[in-house]
């Protein structure tokens, strides 16, 4: 069997988004509004086959995020079992960390910067009249509390990443230190894992049916006249900021710190970033940002398990970028000047707020009550800029998980962990994503 002359997994999900833009866009334009008269009831058929885009959109999200506590504890396990030096893992969350913060920190300073030299919120002329309450910042000392599970099943089915991944790491510690006991269970582990993988395959093959579903739901539900004047200033500023991070700022630190080559990075990218632009969930997307690390760019399983899930979980320069946009256009909006420590305190509360945001749909945009609270910023704004975040969502968080990936990768180079002969072909990954289902039809 050839997979040469086979469409790649990434040509697929490409095609699908695209047909399902048209199909939605059709759809909106030439099912918008009608409606049949069916005499008991009426029938719609834009809501009719927005209501099937749904259901096959959500099965597919679900079945991904269905793989994440599984693929996670259990990797992360053999992750720590397989680490002959205990001590690289305090390494490894030392430089991942400052990693995730620094790129954050960048991430907003591009964003405010591009913000003001563009000033999409300049002349809006907007008058706040309603008081909303936003979210309260945790205390430092309680978001580390709050890493230690009190029970672990309980963390797990609440999919509380940060509890897991300290339960794994103590589990998989306990695990090297049992002698005999713990190498029996680290070959089941090792198992349960591959079959986990195998999950994964399976579950990305069937990518293409959900993200055109998932496309064709949101292109038929869309609205343009949201695109207000300003909102659309608003709009492509962010978009900007989301670009110029992904595009020249990873590009320079992996070049800088690990002399790998960032083009043959972004290619290798391409899947992990349509799974997270299809589906606006950096956390539904975790299975494929995993196996692209360690199958793709060359990331060794062990420093992969622990950078990724960890990245996924408090790494969001895209999410950053879009509240450091959308609070300078706020107050440009509103007519309130910031003042130099006003930025400072966006960009410290901005990276925080990126820290606690969950790797879902929207919570971006929660979070941001955080950071205009701080700068007395009205909350309002935020249901306004909310009309155009759905295609927004869907960039940063391609951005989030590129950005996961990069930090891998400059931590496993420096740590050793890291095979430059996958890394330098282009092929690494893909034939196996081609081949699952091939195997199961066999
Ligand atoms: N959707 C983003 C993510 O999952 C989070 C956000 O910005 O709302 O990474």
């Amino acid at each position: 069997m050839s997979n040469n002359n086979k469409m790649s997994l990434t040509a697929k999900i490409l095609w699908a988004l695209i047909a399902g833009l048209v199909t939605g866009v059709i759809i909106n334009n030439v099912l918008g509004g009608v409606s049949f008269d069916l005499g008991i009831t009426q029938f719609t058929p834009q809501t009719f086959l927005v209501d099937i885009f749904h259901v096959g959109g959500k099965i597919f999200v679900n079945s991904l995020k269905m793989m994440v506590v599984p693929l996670v504890f259990v990797s992360l396990v053999c992750g720590v079992c397989s680490l002959s030096d205990t001590s690289k893992l305090g390494r490894l969350g030392g430089k991942s960390i400052s990693l995730y913060i620094a790129t954050t920190a960048i991430a907003i300073t591009i964003a405010i910067t591009l913000a003001i030299v563009i000033a999409p919120g300049v002349g809006a002329g907007w008058v706040s009249d309603a008081t909303l309450t936003g979210k309260e910042a945790p205390s430092l000392g309680q978001v580390i509390i709050d890493m230690f599970p009190t029970n672990p099943i309980a963390a797990m089915a609440n999919g509380a990443m940060l509890q897991i991944i300290v339960f794994a790491i103590l589990f998989g510690l306990a695990m090297v230190m049992s002698g005999d006991t713990g190498k029996r269970l680290t070959n089941l582990f090792e198992d349960i894992n591959t079959i986990n993988l195998k999950l994964v395959g399976i579950l990305m093959n069937l990518a293409p049916y959900g993200v055109f579903c998932l496309i064709a739901k949101l292109a038929s539900t869309i609205d343009i006249a949201d695109f207000g004047e300003y909102l659309a200033k608003y709009f492509f500023t962010v978009l900007g900021a989301l670009f110029i991070h992904a595009l020249v700022t990873y590009p320079t630190i992996l070049k800088l710190l690990s002399g790998l080559n960032p083009v043959l990075f972004l290619k290798k990218m391409k899947n992990a970033q349509l799974f997270a632009f299809s589906t606006a969930s950096s956390s539904a997307t975790l299975p494929v940002t995993l196996e692209t690390a360690t199958t793709k760019l060359g990331v060794d399983p062990k420093v992969a398990s622990f950078t990724v899930p960890m990245g996924a979980t408090i790494n969001m320069d895209g999410t950053a970028i879009m509240q450091g946009v959308a609070t300078v256009f706020i107050a440009q909006a509103y007519g309130v000047d910031l003042t130099v420590s006003d930025y400072l305190m966006v960009v410290l509360t901005a990276t925080l707020a990126s820290i606690g945001t969950a790797g879902v749909p929207g919570v971006g945009l929660i979070m941001l009550t955080m950071v205009l609270q701080q700068v007395g910023l009205p909350l309002e704004g935020i249901a306004i800029i909310m009309a155009v975040d759905r295609l927004l969502d869907m960039t940063r968080t391609a951005v989030n998980v590129t950005g996961d990936c990069m930090v891998s990768c400059i931590v496993a180079k420096s740590e050793g962990e890291f095979d430059e002969t996958i890394f330098a072909d282009p092929e690494a990954g893909v034939k196996e994503e081609n081949i699952d289902l091939e195997v199961h039809k066999a």
